[in-house]
């Protein structure tokens, strides 16, 4: 079952809540440090605890890792790193002689793998979710905040995720676990309300 809701993500009471976290882990803005600052300095000493797989790096971007919520209502956090987005290169043109790796790169806009990174944060934090028998999950609207990914492409990555997770349950299963999109603003809530109705 998935729900649309608009609040504060820290207030649910849910079996894990998804942070847009960074790769360091250890709290920042946004609802990073909204959900840091809920749970308290033990979710901190737990981040702290996560092996780092290289120096300064606890969760590559699109990978998840879960802890305890400590002082929220959620019993886990589930932290994901969303990507950075930028704008996708636009052909170049200029009057450089045209050779023939020139050619095919400006026929192939340059794209950095941002929807592939955000669909694995999706993907990779329900499966986390639900190896630790989680049975509701929240999402917060990834990467849309400072990371700048533009709203309505990263819901309909958001949206294809969990229904493509959901459907691969059986139907029971479907219905039992409950997906929330918590959304922090009307503008968000409208555009997922869009794209599930
Ligand atoms: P990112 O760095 O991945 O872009 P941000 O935290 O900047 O993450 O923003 C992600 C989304 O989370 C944005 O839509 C932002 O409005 C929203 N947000 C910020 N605080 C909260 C909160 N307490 N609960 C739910 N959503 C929040």
């Amino acid at each position: 079952m998935i729900k649309i809701i608009q609040g504060d993500i820290t207030t649910l009471a849910v079996d894990a809540i998804v942070n847009a976290a960074n790769q360091v882990m250890l709290g920042g803005g946004g609802v990073d440090g909204a959900i840091h600052r809920a749970a308290g300095r033990e979710l901190y000493e737990a981040c702290l605890k996560v092996p780092e797989v290289r120096p300064g790096i606890r969760c590559p971007t699109g990978e998840a890792r879960i802890t305890p919520g400590f002082k929220l209502p959620a019993k886990f956090v589930i932290h994901t790193v969303g990507p950075v987005y930028r704008e996708i290169t636009a052909p170049c043109g200029g009057s450089r002689p045209m050779g023939k790796r020139t050619r095919r790169a400006e026929r192939v806009p340059r794209q950095h793998g941002e929807p592939e990174k955000l669909a694995a944060c999706y993907r990779n934090s329900l499966v986390l979710a639900a190896e630790n028998g989680c049975k509701s999950i929240a999402f917060p609207c990834i990467s849309t905040g400072i990371y700048g990914y533009p709203i309505e492409d990263a819901a309909k990555i958001a949206v294809r995720e969990v229904e493509e997770f959901l459907a691969a349950k059986n139907a029971k299963d479907a219905e039992e676990m409950e997906v929330v999109f918590c959304c922090f603003s009307t503008h968000d809530v409208a555009v997922y309300e869009r794209l599930l109705k």
